[in-house]
């Protein structure tokens, strides 16, 4: 088995707002990962809580991982707990009906020697590798199936638009999950949004020769990919996206 981890801030000294997390072995067979990619409040924006993102996905990463390490459930009731620790976490000064409260999109797999479960919530992805070399990426498209008049933030945990891990534990349930035989999963890579972008906005490739190049060059070899694509287009005059940078992390498990 060989595991990579990279997890790149997009502007230090600003702090890293993703989590990218291993576990071996969980529960004595197998292994458990987690990515989140904290949402970023605006810079002026008022989120009800006293905590930043950092300390938001470094609890929930940690419950999340803990609990998927120990098979306390599925992955999905497992994020589901992992939201409602983090949510008790808060403190009294927290307002968790605020709709900027700390969240976070994630990508989660776990495995045995069975069976490869996974879980995708938002734009954090996951990529499936047959031992054939065929490609599948896991994915919540509800975000960038929203029309693009409408504003993202305005739709966010709400019904008709798309979810991200925050406060409430019933989230879980609409992420896109499923599992697959272990014989077919050869590897896998759990990625934020920042480095689908080598993708899905600098046309770097597809998910399949992403996948190649993350079993060639590394998670960080990818991520320092990205960070020249961006710097090419440093005004964001060519490749349409929110940020010049975006935090970046890949975790890339071959079985
Ligand atoms: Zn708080």
């Amino acid at each position: 088995m060989r595991i990579e981890l990279a997890s790149d801030p997009a502007a230090p000294p600003a702090p890293n707002e993703d989590y990218a997390a291993v576990a071996l072995p969980a529960s004595g067979a197998g292994g458990a990962l987690v990515v989140l990619d904290g949402v970023t409040p605006p810079r002026d924006g008022d989120t009800g809580c006293v905590h930043g993102v950092p300390w938001f996905v470094a609890r929930l990463g940690g419950a999340f991982l803990e609990l998927a390490g120990a098979r306390a459930g599925t992955l999905a009731d497992c994020l589901a707990d992992a939201v409602r620790r983090t949510a008790a976490a808060h403190g009294p000064a927290c307002d968790l009906t605020h709709r900027r409260t700390p969240q976070a999109t994630v990508a989660a797999a776990r495995w045995d020697g069975e069976t490869v479960e996974h879980l995708v919530l938002c734009d954090a992805a996951l990529l499936l590798e047959r031992p054939d070399g065929a490609v599948r990426p896991v994915l919540d498209l509800r975000l960038s199936r929203l029309p693009r008049d409408l504003p993202a933030e305005e739709m966010r945990n709400r019904e008709g638009g798309f979810f991200t891990a925050a406060a409430d534990p019933e989230v879980a349930a609409r992420a896109v999950a499923g599992s697959v035989p272990r014989t077919e999963v050869a590897a896998l890579t759990a990625l934020t949004d920042g480095v689908t972008r080598w993708t899905e906005v600098f046309g770097l490739g597809d998910w399949t020769a992403l996948q190649g190049r993350l079993r060639k060059a590394g998670p960080q070899g990818v991520v320092d990919e990205v960070r020249a694509a961006e710097a090419a287009d440093a005004d964001r005059g060519r490749y349409r996206r929110g940020k010049v940078h975006d935090d970046a992390s890949a975790v890339l498990v071959e079985l």
